[in-house]
């Protein structure tokens, strides 16, 4: 069995298997050890853990998380990765690779057959073509997790972890922030991975939070409201919120419901942030009641 982990190694398994890359699966195989290390650093992975990882390629990280957790699920969509794991992996007897996608996983299911439901570890260097799915999928999920740590594009990092007023804030770093307090773990160059992807990435940590760090009556009704903010971002927030498709509110209601949350008449949706979206989504939704 090849320990992975160099281009060397990299390149003769992809050779002996004639495997061709996909790019619509996202594929950019991590060939740097520094930044394996790092990654299962940064999750905190041990023996008392199950981890799932999402799209383990031919393999690579997946040896890493096999050394230090209890159990490891891999889940790749693409079929022709699966004999290359089966030689990858076959010293290994704590991980079952699964074919399939990740967006259509039952995770509960996973959780609860593998980790009596308790909370879960998801490692992985995600396919950044569905990354924001991912993570809001297991976030709303609402699935047992420790932490979540992935692999993204930097500037993807950076949203998750952007504080209001800043150019990176957005409905994305709401969103994250609700359910979790994001870490930033290393900055990532495009030469440690093949191909080289063109953009830069980075390894980001998000410890999940055992409660929401705001309470509010309408979860759905609050992410409306940061969507339709961040959706006309140069707007004042009475004027992205009039304008916003995805709510019926009159602009007397918006207005009202500015005030009575006690915010300035021209404030942008920008400058808030989450204690003020609830305060608005609680006010909004009172004057309906
Ligand atoms: N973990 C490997 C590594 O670090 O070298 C590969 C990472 S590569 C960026 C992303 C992997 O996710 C690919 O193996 C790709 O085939 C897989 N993938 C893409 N979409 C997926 C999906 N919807 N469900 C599961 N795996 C997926």
């Amino acid at each position: 069995m090849a320990i992975l982990g160099n281009p060397q190694e990299t390149i003769e398994v992809l050779q002996r298997h004639d495997f061709h890359f996909q790019k619509k699966f996202g594929q950019n195989f991590l060939i740097d050890t520094h930044v394996l290390d790092k990654i299962v650093a940064a999750a905190g992975v041990g023996k008392e853990d199950f981890v799932l990882e999402i799209g383990p390629g031919i393999g690579t990280m997946t040896q890493y998380l096999c050394e230090r957790a209890g159990k490891v699920l891999a889940v790749e969509i693409d079929h022709n990765l699966i004999p290359i794991l089966k030689e990858t992996l076959s010293a290994y007897d704590n991980v079952e690779v699964l074919q399939g996608d990740i967006l259509k996983l039952d995770i509960q299911a996973v959780a609860d057959r593998y980790n009596d439901g308790n909370p879960i570890k998801v490692v992985a260097n995600l396919p950044y073509y569905i990354t924001t799915p991912i993570i809001m999928g297991l976030f709303e999920s609402h699935v047992p997790l420790a932490n979540v740590t992935v692999m993204v594009q930097k500037e993807v990092a950076d949203r998750m972890k952007a504080q209001p007023g800043t150019k990176e804030y957005g409905a994305l770093s709401l969103a994250v922030q609700y359910y979790a307090r994001p870490y930033l773990a290393a900055n990532v160059p495009p030469n440690c991975f093949m191909p080289r992807p063109n953009v830069g990435s980075a390894v980001i940590r998000l410890d999940c939070l055992s409660r929401t760090p705001v309470e509010v009556k309408d979860e759905k009704l609050m992410f409306r409201l940061i969507r339709a903010s961040f959706n006309q971002r140069r707007k004042t927030l009475q004027n992205g919120l009039t304008n916003s498709s995805e709510l019926d509110f009159s602009k007397e209601e918006i207005r009202q419901a500015i005030e009575k949350a006690e915010l300035p008449p021209a404030i942008r949706g920008e400058k808030l942030g989450l204690k003020e979206f609830a305060r608005l989504a609680d006010v909004l939704g009172e004057l309906r009641r």
